[in-house]
Formats: structure tokens, sequence, C-alpha cells
């Protein structure tokens, strides 16, 4: 038994039994039956229900968005753009897996060869409660379109957002079985990877449950694909717009609080407009409006557990111990954590080091290009950077120097539903979004004949 807290207010919201390991079974032998019809089914039939889920989430959005905020502190201007980003995803795949599933012909020295890709049976998806319907969207629709069916284990933090995704798919009029939602443990995850039907899985979440699913997977000969945290380098080199870099930043930083794994988490600043760069954000990031996530115009909300907010707070005091100095911020109140800006870090700081899941805003000045590289790529992680820059050109010619899933000039890193979104070092492996993304969890099946 558990029970799920408002984050802003500590308020008891509900309480959930997980499923024991039968009746988690029991809901997986269903997804595998419904696998039978959903996969030999049309592409065009399947859209249909995608076309259908587009309507149920429009019609939802509110409510939805309503769930989020209560259960995880999302300011609601920012849930309700969750729920819509879900809806462009829908679309984006109706238009597009039409041709991304088509089969291609390959010219060999047979008389035809061509690859096709069909689907796999029963893909497992663990999801983290930061973007609790997009995570589970990302994951879920392109898998269930190419033929698939999927059972989720959602955040237990966010369970009433995954039960209200289990019952958009029911409105929507899908199969039974197309998608479970799993109300299981962290723990139990394993035994669903043991399923000889379950073919792959999907983990979106920390490095260290991503470990233990990745190894379970492993052990069974079974696709993982994983996307796990980030420490994103922002960086400002002399000659860019500090207007446009300031407002970007600022997004970078501090929208949805903080807990985003492509925030950017450590500003790298050129020394010559440092004090600009550190005045002018300091001056942005004081205007941000912290309270009520129900509100409209709150843009900072409790983070989504106090446990959490203790966490950045612990990351913010040791590395004061270790000499940094804090500009603006540096307070908790139960599951708040006020938007936070640093300097005089080192890169052996926890602020630095470690992935800080919050409204901190290290920063760092440099003195050369290759400084700032060095810097930016001083992190176990791998997920993406972004560049200010006027000079395009110059950067194009050196994005081979970043170790990165992705460069992003003079924009924040985000995802885009048209571009392969995924990290390397130990942000993950694999990629979703895109045509990459509708082909994580297909056998790529090669056909010739002579
Ligand atoms: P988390 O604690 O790893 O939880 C993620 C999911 O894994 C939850 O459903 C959790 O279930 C489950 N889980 C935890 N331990 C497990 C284990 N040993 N075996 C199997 N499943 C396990 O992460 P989180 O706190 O929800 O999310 C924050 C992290 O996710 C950050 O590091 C962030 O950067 C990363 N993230 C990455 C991306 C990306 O696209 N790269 C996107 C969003 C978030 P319970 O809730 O029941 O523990």
């Amino acid at each position: 038994m558990f029970s799920i807290t408002n984050p802003f207010n500590q308020t008891f919201l509900s309480e959930y039994q997980y499923f024991t390991d039968n009746q988690a079974i029991s809901y997986c032998e269903i997804s595998k039956k419904t696998f039978t019809t959903w996969s030999v089914a049309t592409l065009a039939n399947r859209l249909k229900f995608i076309k259908n889920l587009i309507y149920t989430l429009s019609k939802h959005k509110d409510d939805l968005a309503k769930q989020c905020t209560l259960e995880m502190g999302k300011p609601i201007k920012q849930a309700v753009a969750e729920v819509e980003k879900c809806i462009s995803l829908c679309e984006y795949y109706m238009d597009n897996a039409p041709d991304f599933l088509s089969r291609k012909t390959i010219k060999t020295d047979g008389a035809e060869s061509f690859v096709t890709y069909e689907p796999l049976g029963v893909i497992l998806g663990v999801m983290p409660w930061n973007f609790p319907y997009w995570q589970v969207f990302r994951f879920a629709i392109p898998s269930i379109i190419a033929g698939n069916t999927v059972v989720v284990k959602h955040a237990s933090n966010v369970a009433g957002c995954a039960i209200r995704i289990e019952e958009l798919f029911t409105e929507a009029g899908f199969p039974d079985g197309v998608y479970k939602n799993l109300l299981i443990s962290g723990k139990q995850v394993n035994t669903i990877i043991d399923l000889p039907y379950v073919k792959g899985v999907s983990l979106t979440g920390s490095e260290k449950a991503g470990a233990a699913v990745a190894a379970k997977a492993g052990e069974n000969i079974k696709k993982s694909l994983l996307e796990l945290g980030g420490s994103n380098a922002f960086i400002v080199l002399k000659d860019a717009d500090i207007e446009k870099a300031v407002a970007t930043a600022v997004t970078a930083r501090m929208q949805n609080t903080g807990q985003s794994c492509i925030a950017g988490k450590r500003f790298l600043v050129h020394k010559s407009v440092y004090d600009t760069f550190v005045d002018r954000f300091k001056t942005e990031v004081q205007d941000l409006k912290l309270g009520n996530p129900m509100d409209e115009d709150v843009y900072i909300g409790p983070l989504a557990r106090i446990d959490l907010a203790k966490e950045v707070e612990e990351q913010v005091v040791k590395s004061v111990e270790m000499g940094a100095k804090i500009i603006i911020g540096g307070k908790r109140d139960n599951a708040f954590y006020t938007p936070t800006i640093m300097t005089n870090i080192t890169t052996e700081m926890p602020v630095f080091k470690e992935e800080v899941f919050g409204p901190v805003a290290p920063i760092i000045p440099f003195d050369t290009f290759e400084e700032a590289v060095a810097l930016s790529n001083n992190s176990e992680f791998g997920l993406g950077v972004t560049v200010f820059t006027e000079d395009i050109e110059g950067i194009k010619q050196k994005l081979h120097l970043f170790e990165e899933g992705a460069v992003f000039i003079n924009a924040l890193v985000k995802s885009d539903l048209a571009l392969p979104f995924g990290g390397v070092k130990k942000s993950g492996y694999g990629r979703e979004l895109a045509e990459n993304g509708i082909k994580e969890f297909v056998n790529v099946k090669t056909v010739y004949i002579k």
C-alpha cells in the first residue's frame, strides 16, 4: 500500500495497492493475446485509433493537466502544454508513420531485395514522474503504431496520471491489451522482463533504475532503450547575443521547476560577458513567480516530493561548504526550493559533478573555447549542449568536439517530434521520436530474392 500527497501543501490525495505478481502477469497475458490481432491489423486501421486518442486527449486536456499538477506540482500552464505536446506527437506519427514503416527497396546483386519493419511483441515501458504524460506517450505511441502492444510501469507518485492514461486508451476504443497500466513497484519489474513474450523494455529515469533494468534485459537477451539523466552545459561564447542567451537560459533551467533531464544545468559563460550575464540572469530569475501550481501565472511550483527537494538542498549545501557562493535563492520550504544562482564553482562540487534535479543554476566563467568544451565534456552524462554564438558557420565546424546526443545552437535543448532524441555516456542509449524512435522496437527484416 502506498499513498500520494500533494507536494504543494502535503495534503493526502489517494492510496493505492500494488498489483500482486500474478495480477500483473494476468494483465501482460491480455497484452500478449491482443498482440496476435493488433500486430496484423493494417497500419491504416491502427491509425484510426490514434485519431480517436487525439480527440480523447483534447477533450480531457484540462482535467489531465490538473491531475498532473496535483500529483507532482507542475505549474498548470506547463501541464496543459504537456498534454498538447502529446496531441502533437500523435499527429506527427499519424502523418509520418506510413512512410517510416513502408517497405524499403535496396539494390543488391539479387533480383529483388528489401527491408520490412515488423512488430516484436509486448514492450514494457518504465516511466518517470517529471513529464508524466509526455514520457509515456513518447514511448508508447510509436511502439503501438508499429504494431506492438505495451505494458507500462509508471512512477509511483503519479499513479493517478498513469491510470488516466489507460482510461484514455479505453475511451478511444483501443482493443483491451494494446495499452495496459501495471501498478507495480520497481522491484516487480524484473518479473515482467522475464516473461518470454515481453520482447523489449524502454526506461526513462535515473541511472540506477536504468542499470538494473538493462542488466535484467541483458540476462534475457532482450532489447533495452535507456533515457537517463543529464547535466547539460549551456555555453555562452563572447560573441553571443546576451539578451537572447539570458532569456533562453532562464527557460532552459527553470521550466518544470528545474526537473527536466535536458535542462541546462551548468552555465559556462565567457569571462568577457560573465558579469553582464550573471546580473541579467539574476534579474530575470528574481521575477519568476513561485507559488500554488494551480495558479495560471505561477512559473515555479514545488518539487515533486519533499525528499527530492531535500536532495537538491543537500547538493547546494555541500557545494557551499566547498566554496560556492549563492547569488540568490538556496532556500527550501517543504517541497519548495527557491530558484537559485551560484558562482565560485569548481568541477568537484555536487552542483557541477552531479545531476541537480531542481531550479539551481551554477555559473562558471571560461577563457578559451577549448576550455568551454573541456568543461562541457567534463560530465558522466551526454544528453545535449546549448551553444550561444553569432558565428554559426564556425561552430558547425566544431560539433564533433561535443560528447552529446544533441547540440542546439542559440536555442535550449528540447525534444522536437521530428528529431531523434537520446543520449550517450551515462545518459543512456537508443533514440526516441522521429523515424529512429518508431524503429527501436521492430524487427528490421531483410528479404533477398535471387
Ligand atoms: P527513477 O527513480 O529512476 O524512476 C523512474 C522509473 O523507474 C519509475 O517508474 C520507478 O518506479 C522505476 N524504478 C525505480 N527503481 C527501479 C528499479 N530498480 N528497477 C526497475 N524500475 C525502477 O527516476 P525519477 O526520479 O522518476 O526521474 C528522474 C530521473 O529521470 C532523472 O535522472 C532524469 O534526468 C531522468 N529523466 C530522463 C529523461 C530522458 O529522456 N533522458 C527524461 C525524463 C527524466 P517507482 O516510482 O515506483 O520507484
